[in-house]
């Protein structure tokens, strides 16, 4: 019997390691997986609607660490999350995505000498501006099987000096999670709720630091959106770090009527809203995945992605940070000038059981 505990945190976390628990709940007699969340998201609309909707159970461990500075949270998730280890002796930790609890989770393991997995390996930016890029490539540097979601991750990891006995290119486990839950999206009514047309409007988010942070950036965004929403409607499901900026810098009652403010979404709602949308304005790096399996127009408003392959085959347009050029691509898109996409190698919804047999080297029958 092996015994797997995976550390999540914050929201893209829970979306990446429901279809792996749902796999492993079938394997319960070789397998006991257990959930550790960090409480880097704590919110209701952040964390536990996830939870709920994803089908995952009440994680084993809460933590409780939300809010402090990078290093205060990353240091007081090691100190709790050793104290699990330590109770728990696991064969292995499973770390997702490129969050402080990843980092956290897998330099504590690591100290421990505890096995890793690191699910969505080799993503680079290669802007170590980025607290993401820097919790990314140390995780990697100590993680004993490093799952690759698109083939860029391979030569990232490879240029690295990472042994490629342990780099397995397994697809994006994102889109698992996404195919799983399609049915729910379909049926979903949050376009009608919300009074909007199919195909006629435009779903926004932001929440990276370099765009949300300073009264600049956050003032241009909005006006951004309220000149783009002279055309089309906006909607704006909006980031808890994003609103608490919005805030302490008087911006959130600058919204010009034609921009929906909503609070941050549920997955299936939100991601009902991305599929029907005519174009998607973002800064995330999952929406970035998720509109190019979808074959949605997206804009990055970022300077570089550690997505490549959703700008070379998909229908992600990187447009950097200049306000004006998003804005003028936006309006270029809205009169037709769209992208064709296609959806990458192994973006096919069975990631989770490509992880689980590599992880207990037997072949699953698909
Ligand atoms: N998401 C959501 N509700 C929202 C905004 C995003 O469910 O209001 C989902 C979205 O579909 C994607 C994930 O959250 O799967 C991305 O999270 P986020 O953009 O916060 O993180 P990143 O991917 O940038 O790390």
């Amino acid at each position: 019997m092996k015994k797997i505990i995976s550390l999540v945190g914050a929201r893209p976390n829970f979306i990446k390691i429901a279809p792996l628990h749902k796999i492993f709940k079938t394997f319960s007699k070789e397998i006991t997986h257990k959930i550790c969340h960090t409480g880097q998201h704590f919110d209701e609309n952040m964390s536990k609607i996830f939870f709920d909707e994803l089908d995952l159970p009440k994680p084993d461990f809460y933590l409780g660490i939300g809010g402090g500075t990078h290093t205060e949270q990353t240091a007081r998730i090691m100190i709790e999350f050793e104290k699990v280890l330590l109770q728990e002796n696991p064969d292995l930790i499973i770390v997702p995505g490129d969050v402080n609890s990843t980092l956290a989770g897998a330099l504590t393991a690591s100290k421990m000498g505890i096995k890793i997995a690191h699910v969505e390996s080799g993503l680079r930016s290669f802007d170590r501006s980025m607290p993401e890029e820097i919790n990314r490539t140390v995780t990697d540097i100590l993680a004993d099987y490093l799952f690759v979601s698109e083939k860029s991750g391979i030569d990232n990891l490879s240029r690295e000096g990472i042994n490629s006995k342990k780099v397995f290119f397994v697809g994006n486990i994102m889109i698992d999670s996404l195919v799983h839950y399609l049915p729910a999206i379909n049926a979903s009514l949050i376009t009608k709720d919300l009074e909007l047309l199919i195909k006629n409007y435009i779903l926004v988010t932001f929440h990276r630091p370099n765009n949300v942070d300073n009264l600049k950036s956050l003032k241009d965004i909005v006006n951004l959106l309220n000149n783009i929403s002279l055309e089309k409607k906006v909607v704006f499901p909006i980031h808890p770090r994003t609103k608490g900026n919005l805030e302490k810098f008087g911006l959130l009652k600058q919204f010009a009527k034609n921009v929906l403010l909503t609070d941050p979404l549920g997955y299936v709602d939100f991601l009902a809203l991305a599929k029907d949308a005519e174009l998607v304005i973002t800064d995330s790096g999952g929406i970035q995945e998720e509109t190019t399996f979808m074959g949605i127009q997206c804009i990055t408003v970022r300077n570089n992605t550690e997505r490549p392959v959703t700008v070379d085959i998909g229908t992600n347009h990187l447009i950097g940070t200049d306000l004006n050029h998003v804005k003028d691509t936006a309006f270029k898109i809205l009169k037709g000038a769209k992208k064709k996409g296609s959806i990458p190698e192994l973006w096919d919804g069975k990631t989770a059981f490509r992880v689980i047999e590599i992880l207990i080297d037997k072949p699953i029958t698909f």
